[in-house]
């Protein structure tokens, strides 16, 4: 089962400490597929819907975006509704105070 990264959303090799792209340290806690589904600070393009649905079910989070993207085109403009809609709809990512991070190494966008 594949990882992804927090930062860029780069898929990884299971049990990832590192990402191979982007360099970012990989939170065990943050990498597990199948968490609550909530928006990510990290890693988002527009405002990580398509990083929550990818994360929360496992999906490899370019494939959704690609999708999102293609379906939005063949909708016209449904699925910007929809999106707009899960947008409002998911909440979230409460901020970090987990201690996900290790010490001194802050999440991506501080
Ligand atoms: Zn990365």
């Amino acid at each position: 089962m594949a990882v992804y990264c927090t930062r860029c959303g780069t898929g990884l090799p299971a049990g990832a400490r590192f990402c191979s792209n982007c360099g970012a340290v990989m939170p065990a806690a943050n990498v597990a597929p199948g968490g609550p589904l909530i928006r990510p600070h990290a890693g988002r393009q527009i405002a990580g819907v398509c990083l929550a649905l990818a994360r929360a079910y496992g999906w490899d989070v370019s494939a959704v975006r690609i999708i999102t993207v293609l379906a939005f085109f063949f909708s016209s403009g449904l699925v910007g509704v929809a999106y707009l809609a899960a947008w409002i709809g998911i909440p979230e990512e409460p901020p970090d105070l987990s201690g996900a991070y290790p010490p001194g190494v802050y999440p991506p966008g501080i």
